[in-house]
C-alpha cells in the first residue's frame, strides 16, 4: 500500500514536471515570436542595392530561386541549346532588404548577396 502511494507520488511529480516544461517552451515560443520586428526603410528602395547576383557560369537553371522567392526577384533567361535557361535577376528591386534566403537554397552556389552590415544603416526596426 505504501509503495503504491509512493509511485502515485511520483506520477504526480513526473506529469507536474511535463506540464511546467510544456508551459515554459509555450512561452519561449511566443517571446521568440515577439523578438520579431518589422523592418522600415529610411531611404528609397531605388537608393539600395540590396539584391542577389546570380553568376551564370555556375547556374543550373534548377528553378528553385524562382519557386522560392515570393517577392519574383528571379525569371529564367534565355534558352540556349538543350540546357535549361540561366537565371536572372529581373526585378531587383522586388528583393527584401536584408533578407538572404534564396542564398542557401541555391545548391549550386550561384547566388551571392551582399554583406548585410554594410546594409543596416538603410534600415530601422520597429515593434
Ligand atoms: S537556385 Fe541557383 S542554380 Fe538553381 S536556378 Fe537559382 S541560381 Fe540557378
Ligand atoms: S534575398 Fe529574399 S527577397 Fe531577395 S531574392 Fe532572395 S529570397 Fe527573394
Amino acid at each position: 500500500m505504501h509503495l503504491q502511494r509512493l509511485l502515485f507520488r511520483q506520477q504526480q511529480s513526473l506529469s507536474l514536471e511535463i506540464k511546467n516544461y510544456c508551459i515554459e517552451k509555450i512561452f519561449m515560443k511566443t517571446d521568440d515570436l515577439n523578438k520579431k520586428k518589422k523592418l522600415r526603410l529610411l531611404v528609397d528602395r531605388k537608393e539600395i542595392a540590396w539584391f542577389p547576383v546570380v553568376d551564370a557560369s555556375v547556374c543550373n537553371g534548377c528553378g528553385d530561386c524562382e519557386i522560392f522567392c515570393k517577392p519574383g526577384v528571379f525569371t529564367p533567361g534565355k534558352q540556349e541549346g538543350v540546357q535549361r535557361p540561366k537565371m536572372t535577376v529581373s526585378n531587383p528591386d522586388n528583393c527584401i532588404v536584408l533578407c538572404t534566403r534564396c542564398q542557401p537554397r541555391c545548391t549550386a552556389g550561384a547566388i551571392t548577396l551582399p554583406r548585410p552590415e554594410d546594409f543596416e544603416r538603410f534600415v530601422e526596426y520597429v515593434a
